[in-house]
Protein backbone atom coordinates (compact mmCIF):
# COMPACT_ATOMS: atom_id res chain seq x y z
CA UNK A 1 0.00 0.00 0.00
CA UNK A 2 1.48 3.33 -1.03
CA UNK A 3 1.11 6.65 1.10
CA UNK A 4 -0.84 7.91 -2.06
CA UNK A 5 -3.20 5.59 -1.33
CA UNK A 6 -3.20 5.48 2.79
CA UNK A 7 -3.46 9.69 2.54
CA UNK A 8 -5.84 10.04 -0.82
CA UNK A 9 -8.11 7.06 0.05
CA UNK A 10 -7.45 5.79 -3.78
CA UNK A 11 -9.24 8.54 -5.22
CA UNK A 12 -8.34 9.44 -8.34
CA UNK A 13 -8.67 13.18 -9.63
CA UNK A 14 -10.53 14.08 -12.77
CA UNK A 15 -8.42 16.64 -14.21
CA UNK A 16 -11.42 18.56 -16.25
CA UNK A 17 -12.95 19.19 -13.26
CA UNK A 18 -15.39 16.29 -13.81
CA UNK A 19 -16.49 13.97 -11.50
CA UNK A 20 -19.16 11.41 -12.09
CA UNK A 21 -22.29 12.17 -10.27
CA UNK A 22 -22.00 11.33 -6.43
CA UNK A 23 -18.80 10.62 -6.74
CA UNK A 24 -17.04 13.50 -4.36
CA UNK A 25 -13.00 13.99 -4.77
CA UNK A 26 -11.03 13.60 -1.48
CA UNK A 27 -8.78 15.68 -0.68
CA UNK A 28 -4.87 15.64 -1.72
CA UNK A 29 -1.89 17.06 0.45
CA UNK A 30 0.09 19.03 -1.70
CA UNK A 31 3.40 20.67 -1.05
CA UNK A 32 4.49 23.42 -3.07
CA UNK A 33 8.02 24.21 -2.65
CA UNK A 34 8.44 28.00 -3.34
CA UNK A 35 4.81 28.46 -2.92
CA UNK A 36 5.40 31.71 -1.49
CA UNK A 37 6.98 33.05 -5.23
CA UNK A 38 5.16 34.18 -8.08
CA UNK A 39 3.78 31.44 -9.80
CA UNK A 40 4.16 28.96 -6.93
CA UNK A 41 1.53 31.49 -5.46
CA UNK A 42 -0.92 31.17 -8.14
CA UNK A 43 -0.88 27.58 -8.34
CA UNK A 44 -1.36 27.50 -4.49
CA UNK A 45 -4.78 29.46 -5.08
CA UNK A 46 -5.56 27.11 -7.37
CA UNK A 47 -5.12 24.64 -5.53
CA UNK A 48 -6.87 25.84 -2.60
CA UNK A 49 -9.86 26.63 -4.23
CA UNK A 50 -10.23 23.21 -5.42
CA UNK A 51 -10.57 21.96 -1.99
CA UNK A 52 -7.28 20.71 -1.38
CA UNK A 53 -4.61 20.85 1.64
CA UNK A 54 -1.46 22.99 0.82
CA UNK A 55 1.94 23.06 2.85
CA UNK A 56 3.94 25.93 1.46
CA UNK A 57 7.57 25.16 1.75
CA UNK A 58 9.60 28.44 1.08
CA UNK A 59 13.03 30.07 2.61
CA UNK A 60 11.60 33.69 1.36
CA UNK A 61 14.77 33.87 -0.65
CA UNK A 62 12.68 35.86 -3.43
CA UNK A 63 9.34 35.16 -2.53
CA UNK A 64 7.15 37.04 -0.33
CA UNK A 65 4.63 36.35 2.85
CA UNK A 66 2.26 38.94 1.14
CA UNK A 67 1.58 36.17 -1.69
CA UNK A 68 0.09 33.81 0.22
CA UNK A 69 -1.11 35.73 3.07
CA UNK A 70 -4.74 35.77 1.97
CA UNK A 71 -4.77 32.13 3.02
CA UNK A 72 -3.67 32.60 6.30
CA UNK A 73 -6.33 31.19 9.19
CA UNK A 74 -7.27 28.52 6.29
CA UNK A 75 -7.14 25.00 8.51
CA UNK A 76 -6.11 23.69 4.76
CA UNK A 77 -3.11 25.80 4.65
CA UNK A 78 0.52 25.18 6.08
CA UNK A 79 3.51 27.90 5.57
CA UNK A 80 7.49 26.30 6.65
CA UNK A 81 9.75 28.54 6.26
CA UNK A 82 12.64 26.26 5.26
CA UNK A 83 15.37 26.40 2.44
CA UNK A 84 15.09 23.19 0.83
CA UNK A 85 18.96 22.55 -0.12
CA UNK A 86 18.32 20.75 3.81
CA UNK A 87 16.34 17.48 3.98
CA UNK A 88 12.86 17.52 4.79
CA UNK A 89 10.40 14.84 6.42
CA UNK A 90 6.41 15.22 5.13
CA UNK A 91 3.97 12.94 4.70
CA UNK A 92 1.80 14.03 0.81
CA UNK A 93 0.30 12.55 -2.21
CA UNK A 94 2.01 15.26 -4.66
CA UNK A 95 5.11 17.79 -4.37
CA UNK A 96 5.21 20.47 -6.96
CA UNK A 97 8.61 21.58 -6.86
CA UNK A 98 9.55 25.23 -7.53
CA UNK A 99 11.90 26.56 -5.01
CA UNK A 100 14.58 28.04 -7.20
CA UNK A 101 15.90 31.60 -7.60
CA UNK A 102 14.54 32.19 -10.80
CA UNK A 103 16.28 35.63 -12.41
CA UNK A 104 19.40 36.09 -13.62
CA UNK A 105 20.39 38.48 -10.29
CA UNK A 106 19.40 36.03 -8.00
CA UNK A 107 20.20 32.43 -9.31
CA UNK A 108 24.07 32.61 -9.33
CA UNK A 109 24.53 31.89 -5.69
CA UNK A 110 22.53 28.93 -5.26
CA UNK A 111 22.78 25.51 -5.22
CA UNK A 112 18.81 24.91 -4.75
CA UNK A 113 18.97 23.30 -8.66
CA UNK A 114 20.38 20.24 -7.61
CA UNK A 115 20.68 19.53 -4.19
CA UNK A 116 17.17 21.18 -3.00
CA UNK A 117 15.59 19.03 -6.44
CA UNK A 118 17.25 15.56 -4.47
CA UNK A 119 16.38 16.26 -1.42
CA UNK A 120 12.47 16.92 -2.49
CA UNK A 121 12.99 13.71 -4.96
CA UNK A 122 14.27 11.86 -1.66
CA UNK A 123 11.07 12.75 0.04
CA UNK A 124 8.72 11.54 -3.19
CA UNK A 125 10.37 8.36 -3.05
CA UNK A 126 9.81 8.13 0.59
CA UNK A 127 6.34 8.96 0.85
CA UNK A 128 5.34 7.67 -2.83
CA UNK A 129 4.26 10.86 -3.58
CA UNK A 130 4.39 12.01 -7.58
CA UNK A 131 6.74 14.67 -8.21
CA UNK A 132 6.77 17.64 -10.63
CA UNK A 133 9.78 19.99 -11.77
CA UNK A 134 9.42 23.05 -12.77
CA UNK A 135 12.15 22.73 -15.08
CA UNK A 136 12.93 26.11 -17.97
CA UNK A 137 13.37 26.69 -21.69
CA UNK A 138 16.43 27.52 -20.25
CA UNK A 139 17.61 24.13 -20.57
CA UNK A 140 17.40 24.71 -24.51
CA UNK A 141 20.46 27.03 -23.93
CA UNK A 142 20.97 29.16 -27.18
CA UNK A 143 18.86 27.38 -29.25
CA UNK A 144 20.32 25.69 -32.71
CA UNK A 145 16.97 25.13 -33.73
CA UNK A 146 13.64 26.88 -33.67
CA UNK A 147 10.88 26.51 -32.37
CA UNK A 148 12.02 24.81 -29.58
CA UNK A 149 10.99 20.74 -29.76
CA UNK A 150 11.65 18.95 -26.42
CA UNK A 151 13.13 16.39 -28.39
CA UNK A 152 16.15 18.92 -28.86
CA UNK A 153 18.90 18.69 -26.24
CA UNK A 154 19.93 22.59 -26.25
CA UNK A 155 22.84 24.36 -26.55
CA UNK A 156 24.09 25.43 -22.99
CA UNK A 157 27.56 26.82 -22.47
CA UNK A 158 28.65 24.87 -19.02
CA UNK A 159 31.29 27.09 -17.60
CA UNK A 160 28.83 30.49 -18.47
CA UNK A 161 27.44 33.29 -16.05
CA UNK A 162 23.66 31.58 -16.82
CA UNK A 163 25.16 28.07 -16.07
CA UNK A 164 24.44 27.60 -12.54
CA UNK A 165 20.77 27.96 -13.64
CA UNK A 166 20.46 26.20 -17.49
CA UNK A 167 22.79 23.46 -16.27
CA UNK A 168 21.50 23.55 -12.58
CA UNK A 169 17.93 23.02 -14.51
CA UNK A 170 19.46 20.07 -16.89
CA UNK A 171 21.25 18.13 -13.79
CA UNK A 172 17.04 18.56 -11.95
CA UNK A 173 16.18 16.87 -14.70
CA UNK A 174 18.01 14.29 -15.25
CA UNK A 175 17.67 13.71 -10.94
CA UNK A 176 14.07 13.15 -11.96
CA UNK A 177 14.37 10.89 -14.47
CA UNK A 178 17.25 8.81 -12.25
CA UNK A 179 14.72 8.80 -9.61
CA UNK A 180 12.11 7.43 -11.84
CA UNK A 181 13.66 4.84 -13.41
CA UNK A 182 15.97 3.77 -10.62
CA UNK A 183 13.62 4.51 -8.07
CA UNK A 184 9.97 4.27 -9.54
CA UNK A 185 9.12 7.66 -8.48
CA UNK A 186 6.14 9.03 -10.31
CA UNK A 187 7.26 12.31 -12.27
CA UNK A 188 6.74 14.71 -14.31
CA UNK A 189 8.73 17.62 -16.00
CA UNK A 190 7.52 20.99 -16.78
CA UNK A 191 10.05 23.27 -19.24
CA UNK A 192 8.56 26.28 -18.73
CA UNK A 193 8.89 29.23 -20.52
CA UNK A 194 9.15 32.81 -19.66
CA UNK A 195 5.61 33.72 -17.38
CA UNK A 196 4.85 36.87 -16.46
CA UNK A 197 1.88 38.55 -13.96
CA UNK A 198 0.42 39.81 -10.83
CA UNK A 199 3.16 39.20 -8.07
CA UNK A 200 6.16 39.08 -10.29
CA UNK A 201 9.39 40.48 -8.17
CA UNK A 202 9.21 43.53 -9.16
CA UNK A 203 13.01 44.67 -8.89
CA UNK A 204 14.29 40.98 -9.70
CA UNK A 205 16.19 41.95 -13.18
CA UNK A 206 13.56 40.39 -15.77
CA UNK A 207 12.48 41.86 -18.48
CA UNK A 208 8.32 42.24 -18.29
CA UNK A 209 8.98 43.46 -14.60
CA UNK A 210 11.56 45.71 -16.08
CA UNK A 211 9.67 47.37 -18.43
CA UNK A 212 6.45 47.59 -16.87
CA UNK A 213 7.71 49.39 -13.76
CA UNK A 214 10.31 51.32 -15.29
CA UNK A 215 7.03 52.74 -17.53
CA UNK A 216 4.89 53.26 -14.53
CA UNK A 217 7.85 55.36 -12.53
CA UNK A 218 8.44 57.38 -15.91
CA UNK A 219 11.95 55.83 -15.98
CA UNK A 220 13.38 54.81 -19.65
CA UNK A 221 12.73 50.88 -20.77
CA UNK A 222 16.24 49.49 -20.82
CA UNK A 223 16.73 47.40 -23.54
CA UNK A 224 19.39 45.17 -23.55
CA UNK A 225 21.52 44.70 -26.67
CA UNK A 226 19.74 45.75 -30.02
CA UNK A 227 16.66 44.52 -28.76
CA UNK A 228 16.18 42.06 -31.43
CA UNK A 229 16.63 38.81 -29.26
CA UNK A 230 13.45 37.51 -28.76
CA UNK A 231 10.99 35.56 -26.57
CA UNK A 232 7.64 34.06 -25.79
CA UNK A 233 5.63 35.41 -22.88
CA UNK A 234 3.42 33.12 -21.39
CA UNK A 235 0.58 34.59 -18.46
CA UNK A 236 0.46 32.94 -15.38
CA UNK A 237 -2.78 31.16 -15.40
CA UNK A 238 -1.88 29.74 -18.41
CA UNK A 239 1.15 28.41 -17.21
CA UNK A 240 -0.60 26.81 -13.74
CA UNK A 241 -3.39 25.42 -15.45
CA UNK A 242 -0.81 23.66 -17.58
CA UNK A 243 1.15 22.87 -14.48
CA UNK A 244 -1.61 21.08 -13.03
CA UNK A 245 -2.94 19.12 -15.94
CA UNK A 246 0.57 17.54 -15.97
CA UNK A 247 0.55 16.38 -12.49
CA UNK A 248 -2.69 14.87 -12.65
CA UNK A 249 -2.51 13.63 -16.15
CA UNK A 250 -0.30 10.03 -17.02
CA UNK A 251 2.53 11.52 -19.18
CA UNK A 252 5.85 11.72 -17.49
CA UNK A 253 7.30 14.64 -19.93
CA UNK A 254 9.09 17.09 -20.60
CA UNK A 255 6.56 18.95 -21.45
CA UNK A 256 6.74 22.76 -22.75
CA UNK A 257 4.95 25.60 -21.38
CA UNK A 258 4.84 28.24 -22.92
CA UNK A 259 3.10 30.79 -24.78
CA UNK A 260 4.18 30.51 -29.25
CA UNK A 261 3.63 34.35 -29.31
CA UNK A 262 7.18 35.35 -30.05
CA UNK A 263 8.34 38.73 -29.70
CA UNK A 264 11.47 40.99 -30.05
CA UNK A 265 12.40 43.22 -26.68
CA UNK A 266 11.53 46.56 -29.08
CA UNK A 267 8.32 45.06 -29.64
CA UNK A 268 7.88 44.02 -26.08
CA UNK A 269 8.58 47.65 -25.24
CA UNK A 270 6.48 48.65 -27.92
CA UNK A 271 3.46 46.62 -26.12
CA UNK A 272 4.17 48.38 -23.18
CA UNK A 273 4.23 52.31 -24.45
CA UNK A 274 0.91 51.21 -25.79
CA UNK A 275 -0.36 49.54 -22.45
CA UNK A 276 1.11 52.53 -20.22
CA UNK A 277 2.61 55.36 -21.53
CA UNK A 278 3.07 56.08 -25.42
CA UNK A 279 5.61 58.55 -24.05
CA UNK A 280 7.65 55.82 -22.30
CA UNK A 281 11.62 56.44 -23.93
CA UNK A 282 13.56 53.76 -24.58
CA UNK A 283 17.54 53.21 -23.77
CA UNK A 284 19.89 50.62 -24.63
CA UNK A 285 22.22 49.24 -22.41
CA UNK A 286 24.93 46.55 -23.38
CA UNK A 287 23.31 43.10 -22.71
CA UNK A 288 24.71 40.27 -20.40
CA UNK A 289 26.92 37.41 -21.70
CA UNK A 290 25.52 34.36 -23.29
CA UNK A 291 22.46 35.50 -24.20
CA UNK A 292 19.52 33.65 -25.93
CA UNK A 293 19.78 35.33 -29.06
CA UNK A 294 15.29 33.69 -29.69
CA UNK A 295 13.04 31.64 -27.81
CA UNK A 296 9.79 29.97 -28.93
CA UNK A 297 7.88 27.03 -27.88
CA UNK A 298 6.79 24.61 -30.05
CA UNK A 299 3.80 23.16 -27.64
CA UNK A 300 2.44 20.47 -30.08
CA UNK A 301 3.08 17.60 -27.32
CA UNK A 302 1.13 19.47 -24.76
CA UNK A 303 -1.69 20.26 -26.77
CA UNK A 304 -2.42 16.58 -28.16
CA UNK A 305 -1.25 14.98 -24.67
CA UNK A 306 -2.72 17.23 -22.04
CA UNK A 307 -5.05 19.26 -24.07
CA UNK A 308 -3.60 22.71 -23.49
CA UNK A 309 -3.28 25.69 -24.69
CA UNK A 310 -1.91 29.03 -23.36
CA UNK A 311 -5.82 31.29 -24.11
CA UNK A 312 -3.75 35.04 -22.74
CA UNK A 313 -2.21 36.72 -25.03
CA UNK A 314 0.61 39.64 -24.64
CA UNK A 315 -2.25 41.91 -24.73
CA UNK A 316 -4.64 40.63 -22.84
CA UNK A 317 -2.26 39.70 -20.28
CA UNK A 318 -0.24 42.91 -19.58
CA UNK A 319 -3.11 45.21 -18.13
CA UNK A 320 -3.60 42.30 -15.71
CA UNK A 321 -0.28 42.95 -14.42
CA UNK A 322 -0.03 46.40 -14.37
CA UNK A 323 -2.37 47.05 -11.93
CA UNK A 324 -0.99 45.21 -9.38
CA UNK A 325 2.51 47.03 -10.16
CA UNK A 326 0.84 50.10 -10.27
CA UNK A 327 -0.47 48.84 -6.93
CA UNK A 328 2.42 48.04 -4.93
CA UNK A 329 4.92 50.35 -6.84
CA UNK A 330 3.00 53.62 -5.42
CA UNK A 331 0.43 52.24 -2.71
CA UNK A 332 -3.67 51.86 -3.05
CA UNK A 333 -4.67 55.56 -3.25
CA UNK A 334 -2.98 56.36 -6.62
CA UNK A 335 -3.57 52.70 -8.06
CA UNK A 336 -7.10 53.91 -8.66
CA UNK A 337 -6.92 57.08 -10.34
CA UNK A 338 -3.19 56.45 -11.81
P1 LIG B 1 10.09 33.17 -7.82
O1 LIG B 1 11.48 33.63 -7.53
O2 LIG B 1 8.98 34.13 -7.71
O3 LIG B 1 9.73 31.90 -6.93
C1 LIG B 1 10.66 30.99 -6.46
C2 LIG B 1 10.34 30.71 -5.00
O4 LIG B 1 11.27 29.75 -4.49
C3 LIG B 1 10.47 31.95 -4.11
O5 LIG B 1 9.35 32.06 -3.28
C4 LIG B 1 11.75 31.69 -3.31
O6 LIG B 1 11.73 32.32 -2.04
C5 LIG B 1 11.72 30.18 -3.21
N1 LIG B 1 13.05 29.59 -3.01
C6 LIG B 1 14.20 29.86 -3.67
N2 LIG B 1 15.20 29.10 -3.21
C7 LIG B 1 14.67 28.33 -2.22
C8 LIG B 1 15.21 27.35 -1.35
N3 LIG B 1 16.50 27.00 -1.42
N4 LIG B 1 14.38 26.77 -0.45
C9 LIG B 1 13.06 27.12 -0.37
N5 LIG B 1 12.51 28.04 -1.18
C10 LIG B 1 13.30 28.63 -2.08
O7 LIG B 1 10.16 32.52 -9.29
P2 LIG B 1 8.98 31.99 -10.21
O8 LIG B 1 9.01 32.80 -11.43
O9 LIG B 1 7.72 31.84 -9.46
O10 LIG B 1 9.54 30.55 -10.58
C11 LIG B 1 9.02 29.35 -10.06
C12 LIG B 1 9.66 28.16 -10.76
O11 LIG B 1 9.38 28.20 -12.16
C13 LIG B 1 11.18 28.13 -10.64
O12 LIG B 1 11.60 26.80 -10.45
C14 LIG B 1 11.66 28.63 -11.98
O13 LIG B 1 12.92 28.13 -12.32
C15 LIG B 1 10.58 28.11 -12.90
N6 LIG B 1 10.50 28.93 -14.11
C16 LIG B 1 9.93 30.17 -14.07
C17 LIG B 1 9.91 30.92 -15.24
C18 LIG B 1 9.30 32.30 -15.25
O14 LIG B 1 9.33 32.95 -16.30
N7 LIG B 1 8.73 32.79 -14.18
C19 LIG B 1 10.45 30.42 -16.43
C20 LIG B 1 11.05 29.16 -16.41
C21 LIG B 1 11.04 28.41 -15.25
N1 LIG C 1 15.29 13.32 1.94
C1 LIG C 1 14.47 14.30 2.46
N2 LIG C 1 13.24 13.92 2.95
C2 LIG C 1 12.80 12.65 2.93
C3 LIG C 1 13.64 11.66 2.38
C4 LIG C 1 14.90 12.03 1.90
O1 LIG C 1 14.80 15.48 2.50
O2 LIG C 1 11.69 12.40 3.37
C5 LIG C 1 16.62 13.70 1.43
C6 LIG C 1 17.74 12.90 2.05
O3 LIG C 1 18.22 13.61 3.19
C7 LIG C 1 18.78 12.85 0.96
C8 LIG C 1 17.99 13.05 -0.34
O4 LIG C 1 16.67 13.38 0.05
O5 LIG C 1 19.71 13.90 1.08
C9 LIG C 1 17.96 11.82 -1.20
O6 LIG C 1 17.36 10.80 -0.47
P1 LIG C 1 17.49 9.27 -0.89
O7 LIG C 1 16.79 8.45 0.13
O8 LIG C 1 17.06 9.09 -2.30
O9 LIG C 1 19.06 9.04 -0.94
P2 LIG C 1 20.03 8.55 0.21
O10 LIG C 1 19.67 9.26 1.47
O11 LIG C 1 19.79 7.08 0.26
O12 LIG C 1 21.35 8.94 -0.34
N1 LIG D 1 16.25 42.35 -21.16
C1 LIG D 1 16.14 43.66 -21.61
N2 LIG D 1 15.95 44.65 -20.69
C2 LIG D 1 15.82 44.39 -19.37
C3 LIG D 1 15.91 43.05 -18.91
C4 LIG D 1 16.12 42.06 -19.84
O1 LIG D 1 16.22 43.94 -22.82
O2 LIG D 1 15.63 45.35 -18.60
C5 LIG D 1 16.41 41.27 -22.17
C6 LIG D 1 17.45 40.23 -21.84
O3 LIG D 1 18.73 40.64 -22.34
C7 LIG D 1 16.93 39.02 -22.56
C8 LIG D 1 15.43 39.19 -22.53
O4 LIG D 1 15.20 40.56 -22.20
O5 LIG D 1 17.34 39.04 -23.90
C9 LIG D 1 14.73 38.32 -21.50
O6 LIG D 1 15.38 38.46 -20.26
P1 LIG D 1 14.83 37.83 -18.91
O7 LIG D 1 15.91 37.97 -17.90
O8 LIG D 1 13.51 38.42 -18.60
O9 LIG D 1 14.56 36.31 -19.27
P2 LIG D 1 15.51 35.16 -19.86
O10 LIG D 1 16.77 35.74 -20.41
O11 LIG D 1 15.73 34.27 -18.71
O12 LIG D 1 14.67 34.57 -20.93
Amino acid sequence: LTHRAIHSGFVSFHPGGKMPLGLKRKCLRIVVTGGAGFVGSHLVDRLIARGDSVIVVDNFFTGRKENVMHHFGNPNFELIRHDVVEPLLLEVDQIYHLACPASPVHYKFNPTNVVGTLNMLGLAKRVGARFLLTSTSEVYGDPLQHPQVETYWGNVNPIGVRSCYDEGKRTAETLTMDYHRGADVEVRIARIFNTYGPRMCIDDGRVVSNFVAQALRKEPLTVYGDGNQTRSFQYVSDLVEGLMRLMEGEHVGPFNLGNPGEFTMLELAQVVQETIDPNAKIEFRPNTEDDPHKRKPDITRAKDLLGWEPKVSLRKGLPLMVSDFRQRIFGDHKADGA
